[in-house]
C-alpha cells in the first residue's frame, strides 16, 4: 500500500517498536515522512524486525524496558511495549504487569512532561470471556482477576484507567485503541498465537494443535489493516479519546481457521486435540461502528487473503528449515 507523504512532520516515539505490530507501524510512519525513535527491551521482539532501517536517518533504537522512567523528546507517542501471546505473557507475569501499569505510568509521564499526544494499544481482552457479543466498547466486560490470563488482562485494564485519569486530572491528548485479534508477516513463529502456529505447523507438516473442540471464535485482522486504524485513531482532533475497538468483525472458529490453513498451504498436516487453556474465551468480535464512524476505518482484508500474504512470509522465513 502507498502512504502519501505527511504535511507535519514530527518526531514519533514508538514502544514496543521490535515488536510484530510496532515494526510494521514504524515502517509506515516512516513512509509517512516523520523521524521515529523506537524503544524496545527485546523482550518478544526482534532486532529483525527492524533491521532494514539501519540505514535510516530518520530512524533511531533505543534498548530500553518502559518500566523505567524515559526522557526523550518527542512529538507524539504510541505506547505498544507489552509481550501480547499467553505464552509469552504468562512466562513471567509479574513482569506482565509492571510493563502494562508501570510502562504506562512512565510513558503518560513523559507525555505530560512535553505536553503531547500519546496512544495506547489496549486488547479485546479487555473483555475478557465476553457475554455480551459482539463487543462493543461500552461494554465493561467479563474479566477473572485472578486467573493466568489476568496479568495481561488486568494490567491492560489498569493502563486504560491511568490513560483517562490523566486525561481528566491533567487534560493529556489521550487515545485508547482495544486491538482485536491481528495476524502478518512479523508474527514470531515461536510465540503460540493461533494464525502463527497454524500456519508453521501446516508447512512443516506437523500436527495442528486444535485446542479444545475448536468451536471458540475469534475474529482476525490482517495487520495492514490495524497499522491504518491505528494511525487514523491517532490523527482525530484531542478530545476524541476512545477507547475505540480495532479489528476485522468477520468472526471464525478455530476449527474453520485450522481447516482454512490446510487447505490454503496444500498441507498433509492432521488436526489433532490439545485441552483447551483455563479461561479461553468463547467468542469474540469487535463492534466496530465508533471507528467506521470516527476514523472511517474500513478493515477490508478478507482473511482468505490476509492468509496468503502470511503463509508466503512463514514460507520464506522457514525455507532453510523445511529444505
Ligand atoms: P509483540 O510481542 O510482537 O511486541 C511487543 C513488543 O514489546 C516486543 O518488541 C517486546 O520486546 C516489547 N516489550 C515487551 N516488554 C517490554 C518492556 N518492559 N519494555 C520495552 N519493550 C518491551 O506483540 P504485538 O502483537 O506486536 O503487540 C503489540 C501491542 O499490541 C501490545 O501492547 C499488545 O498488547 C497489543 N495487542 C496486540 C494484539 C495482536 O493481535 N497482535 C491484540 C491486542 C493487543
Ligand atoms: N489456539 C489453538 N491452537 C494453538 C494456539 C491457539 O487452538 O496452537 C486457540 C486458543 O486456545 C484460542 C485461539 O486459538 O482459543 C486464539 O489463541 P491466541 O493465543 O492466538 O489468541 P487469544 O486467545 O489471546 O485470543
Amino acid at each position: 500500500m502507498s502512504t502519501p507523504m505527511t504535511k507535519e512532520r514530527r518526531r514519533i516515539l514508538v514502544t514496543g517498536g521490535a515488536g510484530f505490530l510496532g515494526s510494521h507501524l514504524i515502517d509506515r510512519l516512516l513512509e509517512q515522512g516523520h523521524q521515529v525513535v523506537c524503544v524496545d527491551n527485546l523482550f518478544t521482539g526482534s532486532i529483525d524486525n527492524i533491521a532494514h532501517l539501519g540505514n535510516n536517518a530518520d530512524f533511531s533504537f533505543l534498548d530500553h524496558d518502559v518500566c523505567r522512567p524515559l526522557n526523550v523528546e518527542v512529538d507524539e507517542i504510541y505506547n505498544l511495549a507489552c509481550p501480547a501471546s499467553p505464552i509469552h505473557y504468562q512466562y513471567d507475569p509479574v513482569k506482565t504487569v509492571k510493563t502494562s501499569v508501570l510502562g504506562a505510568i512512565n510513558m503518560l509521564d513523559l507525555a505530560k512532561a512535553l505536553n503531547c499526544r500519546i496512544l495506547q494499544s489496549s486488547t479485546s481482552e479487555v473483555y475478557g470471556d465476553p457475554i455480551v457479543h459482539p463487543q462493543p466498547e461500552s461494554y465493561w466486560g467479563n474479566v477473572n482477576p485472578v486467573g493466568p490470563r489476568s496479568c495481561y488482562d488486568e494490567g491492560k485494564r489498569c493502563a486504560e484507567t491511568l490513560f483517562f485519569d490523566f486525561q481528566r486530572q491533567h487534560d493529556l491528548d489521550i487515545k485508547v485503541a482495544r486491538i482485536f485479534n491481528t495476524y502478518g508477516p512479523r508474527m514470531d513463529q515461536a510465540d503460540g498465537r493461533v494464525v502463527s502456529n497454524f500456519i508453521v505447523q501446516a508447512l512443516k507438516g506437523q500436527d495442528i494443535t486444535l485446542y479444545g473442540d475448536g468451536s471458540q471464535s475469534r475474529s482476525f485482522c490482517y495487520v495492514d489493516n490495524l497499522i491504518d486504524g491505528l494511525i487514523a485513531l491517532m490523527e482525530t482532533p484531542k478530545g476524541f479519546t476512545g477507547p475505540v475497538n480495532l479489528g476485522n468483525p468477520d468472526e471464525f472458529t478455530i476449527r474453520q481457521l485450522a481447516e482454512k490453513v490446510i487447505a490454503k498451504t496444500g498441507s498433509r498436516s492432521k488436526i489433532v486435540v490439545k485441552p483447551l487453556p483455563k479461561d479461553d474465551p468463547r467468542q469474540r468480535q469487535p463492534d466496530i461502528a465508533l471507528a467506521r464512524e470516527q476514523l472511517k476505518w474500513n478493515p477490508n482484508i478478507a482473511l482468505e487473503d490476509g492468509l496468503e500474504k502470511t503463509i508466503a512470509y512463514f514460507q520464506n522465513i522457514l525455507t532453510p528449515s523445511l529444505a
